[in-house]
């Protein structure tokens, strides 16, 4: 018993630790508020062994510390998914925490009638597997799809949940329920649950240095006020796309996008107009474009486009066709005043070019567009170096 006790001590340490290291990281990596889910159902399940290891150690029925320590486990369980539902964006927990009000009452029931057998363990364990089934699938519906790591966290928690299982199963062959001795059922809790809950604190703390980590990187490569890609961000995604275009013999044009006369917007409608016009227009060119297409703010009102797909033929009508879409006469309705014209130059990119020395080119094929008037395309004719 004092084995066992001291086991259940060291669980509650590392839960402890645990929780501390998941206060740490929400004062570290952003104060996002699933991280202080995490820790509070952490601190739980430290509270839970720590009544456990208690019980062990002293005589008495233990009714009050059993009742506690079945409701510091049940909300431990429900936070580790309020959590990963949280981080997801779904945040509709009504229907949790009610479950969780009617578990605590029938878990109190059985505690209260049967104080000195734990009928309630498997009914616990089946509520732990229930609620790493909804972490599961709110990890699936959040921002994992877009992590190389997801598929790893997901296949642990998996694995976590089937030992929780298999705990359940274990529960209900042995006593009082079934015939299996609790000695057999103690050494697989021991065995398995710290691994588990360690398993699934570090895996949370992963999420939180990766979100952390994913977020600055999205910081870095996009642009604030339209949500494109700016120049860096740009460099990065056109070169992936300019090495696929090579491999498959396909063409590629890059375009560069200047609005016309763009300071008298400023100067007639204010800074912050001129701030509607450029996110208005970068919507717009985006919308007007195909999803394989790359968009991004140079910077000021001037925006790079990558057409994989187009060749130096095709680049000018479909941007003639572009620009027609952009801009008009008339007073823009999201805008109170007509939105600017933009100018165009493009080049097509052979597979031995460089993108600084194409950027270039079509910059100076811009130039020639403003010289000839604005509102109007101009391509670089000049032969793609071959492959
Ligand atoms: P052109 O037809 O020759 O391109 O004339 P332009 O007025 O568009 O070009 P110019 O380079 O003279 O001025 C660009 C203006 O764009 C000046 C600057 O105030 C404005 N601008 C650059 N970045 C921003 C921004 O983020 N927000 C706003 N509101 N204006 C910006
Ligand atoms: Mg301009
Ligand atoms: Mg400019």
């Amino acid at each position: 018993m004092t084995v066992l006790a001291l086991a259940f001590f060291g669980v509650a340490s590392t839960s402890l630790l645990l929780a501390i290291a998941l206060i740490a990281a929400f004062q570290r990596f952003g104060r996002v508020r699933h991280a202080t889910y995490w820790a509070c159902a952490f601190a739980l399940i430290a509270l839970d062994h720590t009544l456990m290891a208690m019980r062990l150690l002293t005589s008495g029925s233990h009714t009050v510390a059993n009742l506690v320590s079945c409701t510091a486990s049940l909300t431990g369980a429900t936070l580790v998914a309020l959590g990963f539902r949280e981080r997801s964006g779904l945040r509709d927990k009504r229907w949790l925490l009610g479950t969780l009000a009617i578990m605590v009452v029938g878990c109190g029931v059985l505690v209260v009638l049967y104080p000195a057998k734990p009928v309630h363990h498997p009914v616990v364990t089946t509520y732990a597997v229930a609620m790493l089934f909804f972490s599961i699938r709110a990890l699936r519906r959040g921002p994992e799809r877009e992590l190389a790591q997801g598929r790893t966290t997901l296949a642990m928690m998996s694995l976590f949940m089937a030992f929780f299982g298999a705990l359940t199963i274990l529960g209900l062959m042995t006593d009082p329920w079934g015939t299996l001795s609790t000695d057999l059922y103690h050494a697989v809790y021991v065995l398995g649950v710290p691994a588990s809950l360690t398993g699934i604190g570090l895996f949370a703390l992963f999420l939180l240095a990766e979100d952390l980590a994913h977020g600055m990187r999205h910081l870095a490569i996009v642009d604030p006020l339209t949500g494109l890609l700016n120049r860096r961000g740009f460099e990065e995604a056109a070169r992936r796309v300019k090495a696929q275009c090579r491999r498959s013999g396909t063409p590629v044009c890059v375009a560069v996008v200047d609005l016309d006369h763009f300071k008298s917007i400023n100067d007639r409608f204010g800074h912050a107009a001129g701030d509607l016009a450029l996110s208005e227009f970068a919507r717009r060119l985006q919308s007007g474009l195909r999803q394989g297409d790359l968009v991004s703010r140079a910077g000021g009102e001037e925006f790079v486009l990558l057409l994989p797909g187009v060749n130096v033929r095709e680049v000018s009508d479909l941007l003639n066709r572009l620009r027609v879409t952009l801009s008009a006469d008339q007073e823009d309705e999201a805008l109170g005043f007509p939105m600017p014209t933009a100018s165009f130059g493009a080049v097509e990119i052979g597979p031995r070019d460089l993108l600084a020395t194409c950027i270039e080119r079509a910059d100076l094929a811009l130039y020639r567009a403003k010289r000839d008037g604005r509102d109007c395309v101009r391509v670089d004719l000049e032969q793609a170096v071959p492959a």
